[in-house]
């Protein structure tokens, strides 16, 4: 038998919750949504959108594809923001592409602020910045580079916050061999590896991260995936103590967390008021309550994705059994502040 055709099927006889609803309604501040039309990964009528939102108990969902480019960002705001305006926000973006002079900082402030006006509610960040996204010279664009403050203090200034994905997983930076806990992963998707050369190495991009956070303290910023290191939730916890202004969300990285409990569970609640509950994944009343049960029990070893083959690795995960103030503050106390939502 190959390694690869190996399923094994855990004998351990433990407790095994399902969990309906959350403890709280929920608001998801970090998904991707789908347009009826256009090409998008996944699509249906707003309505059975709607239909799953209410089964999961999720009042309101961040929708970050407004950042792909300005025309999607209209169409999201057309077609999701328009229809059930209480429901959404959606989040605009910077055309990299456009970058044309040192003054590039200042142009995408301003158009920051038109997407504002049309009714863009934060700014998303998504990961080619500081590592592929390059300047007029061709010089790969530093995550710290003081050529985009215009744009973090317009941010900053609009009131609206910076929800930003840099970096992967630590494994995707390594070698792709038999000590790469990711093998699988990265075989499915090559892509998604990032050797160091050509790419800068995984510290040098979360290093840079960490400048951009504690030089802008008056913009807030949402670190995905568990600021951007859920491996390192010591190194994510210490940039919160020194950075008011930090927040991360949880999205798509129940597997670190959930591998890590003890950790983890102390993490949340040392950080209690700057955690942001988000799914990253196309709404789906199951995975909701996946989520909700990794949060919310005390249940052993689970499999952290609905899938038969876990995507991000061969492990199981163990629930949280967060206490209720703080699973009322993730799932949405926090976001309710940060989103302005009344
Ligand atoms: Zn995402």
């Amino acid at each position: 038998m190959l390694l690869n055709d190996f399923q094994p099927r855990p004998r351990l006889e433990v407790k095994q919750t399902r969990v309906e609803q959350p403890r709280f309604p929920v608001i998801d501040a970090h998904n991707h949504l789908s347009l009826p039309f256009g090409g998008d990964w996944d699509s249906r009528p707003i309505a059975q959108l709607l239909d799953v939102l209410d089964a999961a108990n999720v009042r309101l969902i961040v929708d970050l594809d407004g950042g792909w480019g300005e025309h999607k960002l209209q169409q999201h705001l057309d077609h999701f923001k328009a229809a059930a305006p209480e429901r959404f926000q959606i989040f605009g973006g910077v055309d990299w592409s456009a970058w044309r002079d040192d003054r590039f900082g200042e142009q995408a402030a301003d158009r920051l602020r038109v997407q504002a006006s049309w009714g863009a509610q934060g700014l998303k960040i998504w990961k080619p910045f500081g590592l592929t996204v390059r300047d007029q010279r061709g010089d790969l664009v530093a995550v710290d580079d003081p050529r985009l403050d215009p744009l973090w203090q317009t941010a900053g200034e609009l009131g609206l916050p910076v929800l930003i994905h840099v970096a992967d997983p630590v494994a995707f930076f390594e070698p792709i061999d038999q000590h790469n806990e990711r093998w699988e992963e990265l075989g499915a998707h090559p892509d998604w590896h990032f050797p160091s050369p050509p790419f800068p190495a995984f510290m040098t991009i979360m290093n840079g991260f960490a400048n951009l956070v504690a030089r802008h303290p008056q913009t807030t910023f949402i670190g995905a995936h568990v600021g951007c290191y859920a491996e390192n939730l010591a190194w994510v916890g210490a940039l919160m103590d020194r950075c008011p202004n930090f927040y991360v969300d949880i999205s798509a990285r129940i597997s670190e967390l959930g591998r890590q409990p003890t950790t983890a569970r102390r993490f949340f609640m040392q950080h209690a008021d700057r955690v942001l509950f988000g799914a990253d994944a196309s709404p789906n009343v199951d995975y909701y309550r996946l989520m909700y049960r990794f949060l919310e029990t005390d249940d052993e070893y689970f499999p952290y994705s609905l899938r038969e083959t876990p995507p991000q690795g061969r492990w199981n995960i163990y629930g949280l059994h967060l206490a209720d103030d703080v699973l009322a503050k993730v799932y949405h106390g926090n976001a309710k502040r940060l989103l302005s939502i009344v």
